[in-house]
């Protein structure tokens, strides 16, 4: 990747949108704003940004309802703006691939820090292809082997936790909700979070050294998880 990034920001609110489209040039993005979410898609399509910022509630059309479009078609991350309030479609624009939320109001430093977040996941998507191990701190993970060590001492993981470690790994940075995490490892819709949270507290304590103050497998409370490797 070469030169500036462009971020495509599709958000409604004038003097938001205003705000941020001046702090991104600030920064030396290449920002490109829409008001509407039929704009929206026919800039995505026309300039083929590298991150979007996605506003849930527009005037033409549901955010969510956008954002599905856009993932039959693109990978791009997503940083979705939602408002207080809005808990329900925050859930479901991550359900359908959303990398990453900010709720409003917002201070610009953390957008701008979210925003650094899915630049580095675009680097990383770049380089990260056909790597046959994933080591991080005390944690190591043989793709290869299909063995994992901590702290050097290999562990043992039950195949579902094995699958459900590499789909954080895969997915690292980005929250993942409970019901992703259930369709892309058990394999079907609408599960119980509670059994997803006693799988998940299994699976850090064999990777965790503090649980309490987990170092990889962070909570996104009333969300989900995200795997952390920063
Ligand atoms: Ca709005």
């Amino acid at each position: 990747m070469n030169g500036k990034l462009t971020i495509l920001v599709i958000e409604d609110d004038k003097y938001i949108s205003h705000f941020i489209n001046i702090s991104l040039k600030n920064e030396n993005y290449n920002v490109i704003m829409a008001s509407t979410a039929a704009e929206g898609l026919f800039l995505f399509s026309s300039h083929q940004p590298d991150i979007l910022l996605l506003d849930l509630g527009l005037p033409d059309r549901d955010g969510t309802d956008l954002l599905r479009e856009i993932r039959t078609f693109s990978d791009v991350p997503v940083l979705i703006v939602s408002a207080r309030g809005q808990e329900k479609e925050k859930i479901a624009a991550l359900d359908y691939g959303a990398n990453d939320y900010i709720t409003k109001p917002f201070h610009m430093g953390e957008l701008l820090a979210r925003i650094r977040v899915a630049e580095r996941t675009l680097l990383k998507a770049q380089t990260d292809k056909g790597d046959d191990t994933f080591t991080c701190d005390w944690l190591m993970v043989d793709y290869v082997k299909r063995r994992v060590f901590v702290a050097e001492n290999e562990i043992h993981l039950t195949p579902t936790e094995y699958k459900t470690l590499l789909l954080l790994i895969a997915n690292r940075r980005k929250v993942l909700t409970h019901n992703f995490i259930i369709r892309q490892v058990w394999g079907y819709e609408g599960g119980d979070s509670k059994s997803v949270r006693v799988f998940m507290a299994n699976l850090r304590r064999k990777l965790e050294k503090d649980t309490t103050h987990p170092r990889f497998i962070l909570t996104e409370v009333g969300v989900g998880y995200r795997f952390a490797d920063e």
